[in-house]
């Protein structure tokens, strides 16, 4: 495709940090965004040129929104399949394809996704009834996790099962179809951020090593601890899923490193990442700039580290603290304008480089 030139309208499903900082970053490459969220009031809304305020089902809106902007784009992944049909069907350039969004959607999806690309995973089984989580519990066995397979995130929506007897009224409680995965009791947990531009290139961030609380990433480290040969394996994983789907923008695959060295999959996130928001300050091009230069038809821009990287959320009242952190010369403080600082809830985050 032509290059969208400066002056040119990127449409952002979804109003949440990440939209804000996609909005920041489309703004300095000189274009103008117009946001799409159930939400007034969004994070995204109060640093972006247009916000339509609307539902995800409603295709008469969808479809003025995409007469209004030359492409669009998401900021998470649970976007109704009927969301991207109606802005297709509208005329709309839609990127990341709507095929990767759907099977991001679904945990089971993913992971048979994965396993059939021949990238390795934590052992899976789909469970539609207590009788499938037991014997599924048979062929895999304690410990292990049960989570829903769809409209899981940040560790919501998942059930810990250490011992078969756990097990009893366990698919009662989930609530929903669920899948029921090996634990694995990894060495650490590392993503990868890689981008594939219109023309095909493709661009690798450095490996994140992640800690999670409570399901919940909360620190983002790099260099991670890992030898050549992981981040090789995670790079190559990465680019069979860019391909596969002719992916076009940023994406994140998230893996357990084992302690014979290998990786297995958890995860993937059509979208720029928690984990990548370091690249703002200790990457050339920012994983926001870059998703947005992809999906713009521009180049990808290098994504070259420039630092050490420490990066730690700001989960709930522990945003309170911005105080210390703008009185620390090392940490460059981002918070999202998010009203309230409810429990769990991602407030901001903090970067510091180690030159
Ligand atoms: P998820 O919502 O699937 O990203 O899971 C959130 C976090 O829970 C992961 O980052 C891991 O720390 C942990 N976790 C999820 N699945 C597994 C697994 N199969 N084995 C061990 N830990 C897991």
């Amino acid at each position: 495709m032509n290059p969208l030139p400066p002056g040119g309208v990127i449409g952002i499903l979804g109003g949440g940090q990440l939209g804000r900082m996609l909005s920041i970053a489309a703004a300095q490459l000189g274009f103008d965004v117009a946001i799409y969220t159930d939400e007034p009031d969004s994070p995204a809304a109060r640093v972006s040129a247009r916000t339509f305020v609307g539902n995800y089902l409603d295709a008469a809106a969808l479809a003025d929104f995409a007469r209004r902007v030359d492409v669009v784009t998401t900021e998470f992944e649970n976007v109704p399949a009927q969301t991207a049909e109606a802005l297709i069907a509208a005329g709309a350039r839609v990127a990341p394809n709507p095929n990767a969004l759907a099977i991001a959607q679904d945990r089971f999806d993913e992971k048979s996704y994965f396993a059939s690309a021949g990238i390795a995973t934590p052992p899976f089984r789909a469970v539609a009834s207590q009788a499938d989580l037991d014997a599924a519990l048979a062929e895999i066995g304690a410990p292990a996790i049960l989570k829903t397979r769809r409209l899981g995130y940040d560790g919501r929506g998942q059930i810990r099962i250490g011992a078969a007897a756990d097990a009893a009224g366990a698919y009662e409680k989930l609530g929903a179809p669920g899948i029921l995965e090996g634990f694995c009791a990894f060495e650490r947990e590392v993503s990868i951020i890689a981008a594939r531009g219109w023309d095909g290139a493709i661009a690798f961030y450095d490996l994140n090593e992640n800690e999670h609380a409570g399901g919940i990433l909360s620190r983002t480290t790099l260099p991670a601890r890992v030898g050549a040969g992981v981040e090789r394996a995670a790079q190559d994983a990465a680019r069979r899923v860019l391909e596969a789907f002719g992916y076009v923008g940023v994406l994140t695959i998230e893996f357990f490193v084992m302690p014979d060295g290998t990786l297995a999959a958890n995860e993937m996130a059509p979208r720029v990442h928690n984990s990548g928001h370091w690249t703002i300050e200790g990457a050339l091009t920012s994983q926001f700039e870059q998703h947005i230069r992809a999906i713009a038809g521009w180049p990808l821009g290098p994504t070259t580290r420039v630092a050490g990287v420490e990066m730690l959320n700001l989960i709930g009242e522990n945003a309170d603290e911005w105080r210390r952190f703008a009185a620390d010369p090392d940490a460059r403080i981002h918070l999202y304008g998010k009203r309230d600082a409810r429990a769990g809830r991602k407030m901001g985050h903090v970067t510091k480089l180690k030159f």
